[in-house]
């Protein structure tokens, strides 16, 4: 079973290349004017953490929050 993770950005690091939103599936993140992720999309495969050349993008576990 995939461990449900949500996406987070260090916006210190993000540049808002688009990078990680192109490589998503599920369309989970958008970038725009700025970082955006919707996380009823995610399948928290992590591959837009690997995607991320300045490493910007950590995953969270979510087990234990409501
Ligand atoms: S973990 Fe996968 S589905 Fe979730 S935002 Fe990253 S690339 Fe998209
Ligand atoms: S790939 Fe990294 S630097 Fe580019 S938009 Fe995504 S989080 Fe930001």
């Amino acid at each position: 079973m995939v461990e449900k993770v949500k996406i987070v950005v260090d916006d210190d690091r993000c540049y808002l290349c688009g990078g990680c939103a192109g490589m998503c599936p599920t369309l989970a993140i958008n970038v725009g004017p700025r970082w955006e992720f919707f996380i009823d999309k995610c399948i928290s495969c992590k591959i837009c953490i690997t995607a991320c050349p300045v490493g910007a993008l950590e995953a969270v576990p979510l087990e234990g929050e409501p």
